[in-house]
């Protein structure tokens, strides 16, 4: 498969270059899935989306066990973020299998995340800062957001937000190891068919798998853990087509040669951009960049925007696609970082990175037996979209969990709906999502909106912002920034009506139930954490789950304190 010259000149250019010719079939197929759910959403048309997981009679049912060639208690399909989830129930004891459609743990990603957040790894207990620091390809001292103005732009310094460049590759080739000694079931190759339930709820979930040679195989397992990403057959069908509300579609690449100096457009290793605009609206979207050392003088960029569907809009003009987006980066990358015509680009990353736009755990009822995590969950935040950063914070919380819910046999009731890494405070961002995107005619409108707000979270310092950017936003950080954008910039309140429309008073419900947590909260801040904890050995076994959940949601969020 190749890129048509005539279309995307730089793009097929750039990547005959980095020999990325593999990468171009996913590309394709990544725009072709996307462009169906957007469309299909915006036009409310029902999707037609394989049924890949069913419930099977309980003859049927024992007919298809009888060909299972594996046994046990987890079986993760994907083998992204899954790998680091799975290598920790395999700690707990469970027997485990992991299979992807490709090599397990082979992933094309660069994360970015911070200290204290990979900290909740080595708490854990199954990882050493020796082996992490292993696979760190960088550390820098400084992390900027800026929206562009002509004139004083606010910058905010972030040291300690997504200041750690991980080699995702490396890190996910250690955990294979570690589960490997820990002789959980590795397969590669193998590509999710099917799941089957039993309409007995008793019997555990069945999966059939295909390998590449068309060879099939069933495993029987009684959770089903989907880590399949973003359009993860499982969710797809879950949420009837609609697997989420919020998207960043990004592209960039990892590239050297840029002009190295301390001036602010220039390359500094010591420096990463978190989140940068350097013009106003283009092609009817405001572009975003990215931008973190890597090894020695390797920068690895990202270009990308805001998207939303919501359904029955009209899809109005046609939004860049990756392909689209990839031209577009490099056409304006000497804008971004200049190198003088002597970047070397050595291979792409992209991505539609997904998030929810709801204040419900669940927007959907889990399909029995089956547990989603990562990007199949989607529960990252709407603003930062950092899935691998939630997936890592809220680790020790979905492990723990879903091991408390597996000793008490209650897997295939509403109680694995508890195993999620939802926190509220993160699904409120959806709102603040919304004015990432332009809404109006004139192209500057986000950079002036975001002028604003940035100089707000300036005023309450960088603590406070790191809170925002880390996930960690309290109740009370919440209205500081409010209120103190209807101080700093008041035409706020004509705009919010216009971005939000009728989603105003979803806004206000939200608002609410955010306040009915933080005020749940409070109360148990009182009562005091640890001792909730140790009384919810004492309650039923269901209520005992929902406070261990709530607990949890809390002290990732920082409210336990
Ligand atoms: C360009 C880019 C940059 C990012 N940067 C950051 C960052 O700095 N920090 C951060 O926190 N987050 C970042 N993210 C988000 C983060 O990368 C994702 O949230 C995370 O990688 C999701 O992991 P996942 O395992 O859920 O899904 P994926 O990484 O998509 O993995 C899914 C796996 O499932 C397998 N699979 C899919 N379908 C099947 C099937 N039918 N059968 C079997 N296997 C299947 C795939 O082969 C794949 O291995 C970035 C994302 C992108 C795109």
């Amino acid at each position: 498969m190749t890129i048509d010259a005539t279309t995307h000149p730089l793009t097929a250019a750039a990547f005959a270059r980095m020999d990325a010719d593999e990468h171009i079939e996913r590309i394709l197929r990544m725009d072709a899935i996307w462009a169906g759910i957007r469309t299909r959403v915006a036009t409310g048309q029902q999707m037609a989306v394989p049924q890949v997981w069913s419930e099977l009679t309980p003859t049927h049912y024992a007919a298809t066990a009888r060909t299972s060639c594996w046994q046990g208690d987890l079986v993760y399909a994907g083998s992204g973020l899954g790998l680091l989830h799975a290598y920790e129930m395999a700690r707990l004891g469970w027997r485990v299998l992991v299979f992807d459609r490709g090599e397990v743990g082979c992933v094309h990603r660069e994360w970015n995340i911070s200290r204290s957040e990979l900290q909740v790894l080595v708490d854990g207990g199954g990882w050493t800062w020796a082996e992490l620091d292993g696979v760190i390809m960088n550390e820098y001292q400084d992390g900027l957001v800026r929206f562009y103005r002509k004139n004083e732009a606010v910058t905010l310094h972030l040291p300690e937000v997504l200041n750690i460049a991980l080699d995702a590759g490396a890190l996910l080739a250690l955990a294979r190891q570690k589960l490997a000694t820990l002789g959980v079931d590795i397969r590669d190759f193998k590509t999710l068919d099917a799941v089957h339930v039993s309409t007995d709820a008793q019997q555990p979930a069945l999966v059939r798998v295909c390998g590449t040679d068309g060879t099939v195989q069933t495993y029987m397992a009684r959770v089903i853990v989907d880590g399949m990403g973003t359009v993860s057959p499982l969710s797809l069908q879950r949420f009837a087509g609609r697997p989420y509300a919020g998207v960043c579609p990004t592209v960039g690449t990892v590239a050297t040669g840029f002009v190295e100096g301390e001036a602010p457009e220039l390359h500094d290793r010591r420096v990463g951009d978190i989140l940068l605009t350097v013009s106003d609206a283009q092609r009817t979207q405001q572009y975003m960049w990215e931008g973190f050392p890597g090894r020695g003088d390797e920068l690895t960029i990202y270009l990308f925007y805001y998207d939303t569907l919501i359904r029955g809009k009209p899809l109005g003009r046609p939004t860049p696609n990756l392909l689209d987006l990839f031209e577009d980066y490099f056409a304006l990358l000497e804008t971004y970082k200049p190198s003088n015509g002597a970047a070397h680009h050595h291979k792409p990353v992209y991505g539609y990175i997904p998030a929810r736009h709801s204040l419900q755990r669940n927007e959907a009822p889990l399909l029995r037996a089956v547990l989603p995590i990562g990007d199949a969950a989607a529960q990252q935040s709407p603003l930062t979209f950092c899935g691998f950063g939630s997936h890592v914070r809220n680790l020790r919380r979905t492990t723990g969990m879903l091991d408390a819910v597996l000793r008490v046999n209650l897997e295939q009731s509403d109680a694995l709906q508890l195993v999620s890494p939802f926190q509220i405070n993160v699904s409120l961002n959806w709102v603040f999502s919304r004015f990432m995107q332009p809404w109006g005619e004139a192209d500057a409108d986000v950079n002036q909106l975001q002028h604003h707000f940035m100089a707000v979270l300036e005023r309450y310092g960088t603590t406070f912002a790191t809170r925002f950017f880390r996930d960690e936003m309290r109740w009370s950080d919440y209205h500081k920034m409010i209120l103190g954008m209807f101080v700093a910039y008041l035409p706020i309140v004509g705009i919010a009506g216009r971005v939000l429309g009728w989603h105003t008073i979803q806004w206000i419900a939200d608002y609410l139930r955010f306040t009915w947590a933080g005020a749940l909260a409070a109360a148990g801040r009182m009562v005091g954490v640890t001792t909730l904890e140790r009384m919810a050995a004492d309650l039923p076994v269901r209520w005992r789950l929902r406070l261990l959940a709530l607990v949890g949601e809390w002290r990732v969020m920082g409210w336990d304190r």
